[in-house]
């Protein structure tokens, strides 16, 4: 039996819930009664015009735990022109109306803070406790950013001597199209609609069909928040179907993407002949550099994070480790020793560091490559091998351990191409020119840490690095405001504060003469 959700009842507390005495308790309920996500189009929650749903797998246990609507182009169409309507008068909306309303989502994502962790952690198969301290509040946060932000923007104006006077307005470009990866489902979806609807676009988001619940739960709050209908706009389905009717839609002028090197790829060939204003934030395959002279209790902590924070699942992951040879045995031995100590577990367990990998095709991708590096000459420091399920409940889950692997070149596939997974390798270097030239061997640019306590070195270090974000001595340290997004094959343009309040708008000159 199918139960619509979407004005749902029984709440999703209740669904989601995690027993006090010993773990989750809904798995049976939702073997008897599959959740049915809905797409939420002119707002409302509507079926896919089609009647078709795709099962929606609980990483943890490798069972369906909800349907999602596999949508299509007609879906696509509906959504486009709910947003058509809409935005003549989003658009008109005066910023400190729109900043209102925002504000009250992210006041109701904080509200809800705990079904939203629960049920991003059941999506995704991250730990209960990384969705709670990360995920969610960062997806509040955006909103909160994007509000204020709006109210403090100012023009520009350009006196031409003698001849006239000049001024910028900044408007909304119209419809827009946001599509985003499954690893961090609310906050990067967020991350998108927030700047898009702040500054008076009206949006259509596709979030991963692995993880749709969150945006579908954001949907409810948009509603409870008064935000008008057709502002946003969620088309739930494949990237074949859904996400490519958005990227081919001649109405849909604006494109915000956030996934692989290869989908970007499409999106911007599909793009291009539109002439489509498109953002593209893709993979990588960062280093993380530690020099002899650094503060090694914070460099071996931070790399344990950097390395395996949401099971190596994050974009910005420092899955290539590079440290100064007279120091290396001792990284290796104390990171080793670090990493061994990280719980992996259910991910609904208060005690979980690790939780589950989201598909059991990542899994495999992950598993392949641990077995490239051995046939490459890699030396498996830790892990590599599927691990005990934690326990019965997750019997039939992906689980991966962290996974550590030294010894051989840095030219090989493995240090290379794009896991994904919880998997690093650790690699000795001697000289600053060579650890550079290392860490830009690849095709990618995102992100980087360079861990080092000698100021002069850190500057140079940066400056050199083919990277969107460079951190010195710390990792995923977000401040809202400043630019983000990557280099070469990692991506085209930038996202944050002003660059996604300028990305999202169309800049128009008004040249008055002078009399
Ligand atoms: P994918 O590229 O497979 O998918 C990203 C999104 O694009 C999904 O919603 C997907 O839909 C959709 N999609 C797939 N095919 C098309 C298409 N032809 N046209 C339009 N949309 C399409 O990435 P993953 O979801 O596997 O995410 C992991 C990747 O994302 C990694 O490479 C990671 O580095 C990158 N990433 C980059 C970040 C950054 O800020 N630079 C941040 C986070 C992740 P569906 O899944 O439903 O098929």
């Amino acid at each position: 039996m199918s139960r619509r959700f979407g004005g749902y009842e029984p709440p999703l507390e209740m669904s989601l819930s995690v027993s006090r005495s010993h773990g989750y308790t809904a798995g049976a309920r939702m073997q008897r009664e599959t959740i049915q996500i809905q797409n939420f189009i002119g707002g409302q929650f509507v079926r896919p015009k089609a009647g078709r749903y795709l099962d929606n797998i609980e990483p943890a246990t490798g069972l369906p735990y909800s349907q999602v609507p596999d949508g299509d182009a007609a879906d696509v169409e509906l959504a486009v022109e709910a947003a058509e309507k809409a935005f003549p008068s989003w658009s008109r909306t005066p910023a400190a109306e729109r900043s209102r309303i925002l504000l009250r989502i992210a006041d109701l994502i904080e509200r809800d803070l705990e079904k939203f962790a629960r049920a991003e952690s059941i999506d995704t198969g991250k730990p209960l406790a990384l969705a709670r301290s990360l995920d969610i509040p960062r997806a509040s946060s955006n909103f909160r950013f994007f509000a204020t932000a709006i109210l403090h923007t100012e023009n520009e104006a350009h006196v031409t001597d003698g001849v006239a006077f000049n001024y910028t307005l900044r408007q909304p470009r119209g419809i827009v199209g946001l599509i985003s990866p499954w690893n961090l489902p609310l906050y990067l979806l967020s991350w998108k609609i927030a700047p898009a609807i702040a500054v008076g676009d009206t949006a259509i988001a596709k979030p991963s069909e692995l993880t749709p619940m969150t945006a579908f739960l954001l949907c409810e709050i948009c509603q409870e928040a008064g935000l008008p209908a057709g502002v946003l706009n969620i088309v739930h389905g494949t990237g074949p179907n859904v996400g490519a009717a958005i990227t081919a839609h001649p109405k849909i002028g604006t494109i915000s993407f956030t996934g692989g090197t290869l989908t970007g790829r499409k999106v911007a060939e599909a793009g291009a002949a539109l002439f489509k204003k498109i953002s593209l934030e893709l993979g990588g395959k960062n280093p993380n550099i530690i020099f002899a002279d650094a503060d090694f209790e914070a460099a071996i902590a931070g790399s344990v994070r950097s390395s395996f924070a949401n099971q190596g699942q994050v974009c910005l992951c420092g899955s290539r480790i590079f440290v100064e040879r007279s120091r290396y045995p001792e990284f290796v031995r104390r990171f080793t020793e670090k990493v061994a100590q990280l719980r992996l577990g259910d991910p609904l367990e208060a005690s979980t560091d690790q939780g589950a990998i989201v598909t059991k095709v990542q899994m495999d991708k992950v598993q392949y490559y641990v077995e490239l590096a051995k046939e490459e000459g890699g030396k498996v420091e830790l892990g590599g091998a599927a691990p005990q399920p934690p326990n019965d409940r997750c019997r039939n889950g992906y689980f991966f351990p962290p996974t550590v692997i030294t010894g051989w070149p840095v030219s090989c596939r493995v240090n290379r191409e794009e896991i994904f997974g919880p998997v690093v390798t650790i690699t000795p270097f001697d000289e600053d020119d060579e650890v550079v030239r290392y860490a830009n061997d690849v095709e990618y640019g995102l992100s980087s840490s360079v861990w080092t306590q000698n100021l002069n070195r850190a500057h140079l270090v940066a400056e050199q690095i083919h990277a969107g974000t460079v951190w010195v001595n710390c990792w995923l340290v977000r401040d809202l405001r400043v630019p983000f997004g990557g280099m070469k094959q990692s991506g085209v343009g930038r996202e944050g504060g002003e660059e996604a309040l300028r990305f999202f708008t169309e800049a128009k000159n008004v040249c008055i003469a002078r009399s």
